[in-house]
C-alpha cells in the first residue's frame, strides 16, 4: 500500500514552524507497520496543495493531508481539495452542532467566520475535532489516473499537533486498519536505552542479533543526545516471535540501559519508579534553569511524587534556598563537587523528600577555565544510600547542554531507585 503525506502551511516554507507531523505521522504509521512512500510540504498559497494532491492521486492509495482547515483566510485545504473532487461544500449538523457546543462550553459567542468550518465536501466523512474546532475529513477519490484507475482516500487532519495527535490516533488509526488491513503480520518494539553511546550499543547486540537480522528482523538505532533507541520490527508469520526473541537477546546485553519502552520517556520512566515505591524527589537547579523540573512535570501524575525544588542560579540562591556554606563556595565554587554535594543535602533536608537531585554546570560559551573547561557539570543524588556526586563534560550549545545534563541527572536517579547508583 502506498501513502503519500502532504504538510501544508506556508510558515513550513519559511521555516517559521517545525515540521512535526512529517516526523510524528511518519513515526506512527511505521509503527504500525505502514510506510509513507513520499512526503511533501507546499505553502497554502496558491493551488500547490491541489497539485500535491494531483500528484499523489498517481499512485497513492491514502493520502494524508495536514494543516489548513481552520477559519481564517488562509486555511484552504478544504476549499481547495472539494474545488479538486468537484463536491460541493456543504454544512455538516454533526459539525457544526460540535462547534455550537465547542463555543457554548467556553461561554464564549462563535465568530461568524468560524461556520466554516462545519462546511464538508459532498460525500466526505467527518472527524469530529475533541481538543478543538476545526474537524478533520475523510473522502475516497478517483485516484491511479486514466492508465489504471483505482479508489485512493484523502485524509485531512487539523494543523496543530494537539488536535493532529488524537484524531489520528483515536479515529484514522481504527479506520485506517479496517480500510487497509496488512496483508503480513507486523510487530515492532522499540527499547530505549540511556547511558551507553550509540556505537558502543551496536557493537554489543549487532553481533549476537544477526542471526535473526537474516531470519527477517528489521534492526534500527536512532540515537539523540544522552539516548539510543533500539528499534526491533518484523513482517510475517514469524514476526512476533522473531521480534521477542531479538528483545529478549537485547534486554540480557544491555539490562538496566534499557529504561523503557516505545514512547516512554526517561522522565517517565522515572515517575512510574517513584510511584511503585512510594517515594518522592526534590530537584535543585543551577544550569539547567528548571528543565529538570519540567521534564518531570511533563509527566501525568507526576505531582504524586515530585513534591518541588528550587531554582538557584547565583551563589546567593544557593546559600539562602539550600544552606550551601559560603566557605564552600569560596573555596570551590559554584561549580564544584562540595557544592553540588551541598545543593542535594540541603534540598533533600529542606524538602523532606526521599531523593534530591541537584545540578551545577558552565553552559558556557564563556566562563570556562583550565580546570573546569566550559560543558563541566556536578550532578549530586542524595538520598538514604549517602550522596552521590557525578562529574561530566556536556561540551555542546547550551540548549544541548541542558539537556544532556538534566538526562543524565534523570539517569543517575533511575539508578539510585533500581539500587544501581552505589
Ligand atoms: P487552525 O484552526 O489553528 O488555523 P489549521 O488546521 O488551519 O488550524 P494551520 O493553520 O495550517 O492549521 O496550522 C495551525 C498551527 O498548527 C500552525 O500555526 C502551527 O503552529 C501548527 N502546525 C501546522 N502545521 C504543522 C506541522 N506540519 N508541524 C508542526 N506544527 C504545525
Ligand atoms: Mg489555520
Amino acid at each position: 500500500m502506498n501513502i503519500e503525506l502532504i504538510n501544508t502551511g506556508t510558515e513550513l516554507m519559511l521555516g517559521r514552524v517545525l515540521n512535526t507531523h512529517q516526523q510524528w505521522l511518519c513515526r506512527q504509521l511505521a509503527d504500525l507497520g505502514y510506510h509513507v512512500r513520499r512526503q511533501v510540504a507546499v505553502s497554502d498559497t496558491g493551488t500547490a496543495i491541489q497539485q500535491a494532491v494531483r500528484e499523489a492521486l498517481r499512485e497513492a492509495d491514502l493520502i494524508i493531508v495536514t494543516g489548513g482547515l481552520g477559519p481564517t483566510s488562509d486555511d484552504r485545504t478544504r476549499d481547495l481539495i472539494a474545488e479538486l473532487a468537484g463536491k460541493p461544500l456543504r454544512s455538516d449538523p454533526a459539525a457544526l452542532d460540535h462547534l455550537n457546543r465547542f463555543y457554548a462550553e467556553r461561554k464564549r459567542t462563535m465568530p461568524e467566520r468560524v461556520r466554516v468550518q462545519a462546511l464538508v465536501p459532498e460525500g466526505a466523512t467527518v472527524l469530529l475535532n475533541e481538543h478543538g474546532t476545526a474537524p478533520g475529513l475523510a473522502l475516497e477519490l478517483p485516484g491511479g489516473g486514466e492508465a489504471a484507475p483505482r479508489p485512493a482516500w484523502l485524509v485531512m487532519l487539523p494543523g496543530p499537533p494537539r488536535e493532529l495527535r488524537p484524531m489520528f490516533s483515536v479515529q484514522v488509526v481504527p479506520w485506517l486498519r479496517r480500510r487497509f488491513p496488512l496483508t503480513d503480520a507486523f510487530a515492532c518494539r522499540t527499547l530505549r536505552t540511556t547511558g551507553i553511546p550509540e556505537s558502543i550499543v551496536e557493537e554489543r547486540i549487532d553481533g549476537p542479533l544477526r542471526r535473526i537480522v537474516e531470519a527477517g528482523l528489521e534492526l534500527g538505532y536512532c540515537a539523540r543526545p544522552g539516548e539510543v533507541d533500539v528499534r526491533l520490527a518484523a513482517r510475517g508469520s514469524r514476526a512476533e516471535s522473531l521480534v521477542i526473541e531479538a528483545e529478549q537477546i537485547t534486554r540480557g546485553l544491555l539490562g538496566d540501559a534499557i529504561y523503557g519502552l516505545d514512547d516512554e520517556a526517561l522522565e517517565a520512566a522515572v515517575i512510574r519508579l517513584l510511584v511503585e515505591r512510594q517515594t518522592t524527589v526534590t530537584v535543585a537547579e543551577s544550569c539547567t534553569g528548571g528543565l529538570l523540573g519540567h521534564r518531570l512535570t511533563n509527566v501525568p501524575g507526576a505531582s504524586a511524587v515530585f513534591v518541588g525544588g528550587w531554582i538557584t542560579y547565583s551563589n546567593e540562591a544557593k546559600e539562602k534556598c539550600l544552606g550551601v556554606r559560603s566557605e564552600t563556595l569560596a573555596a570551590f565554587g559554584a561549580v564544584s563537587e562540595p557544592t553540588a554535594r551541598e545543593m542535594a543535602e540541603g534540598a533533600r533536608v529542606r524538602m523532606g523528600t526521599d531523593y534530591a537531585l541537584a545540578v551545577t554546570g558552565i553552559a558556557g560559551p564563556s566562563g570556562g577555565s583550565e580546570a573546569k573547561p566550559v560543558g563541566t557539570v556536578f550532578i549530586a543524588l542524595a538520598w538514604e544510600g549517602g550522596t552521590r556526586v557525578m562529574r561530566n563534560l556536556n561540551a555542546f550549545d547550551r540548549e544541548t547542554f541542558k539537556h544532556a545534563t538534566a538526562q543524565q541527572g534523570l539517569e543517575l536517579l533511575r539508578r539510585a531507585i533500581l539500587g544501581l547508583a552505589g
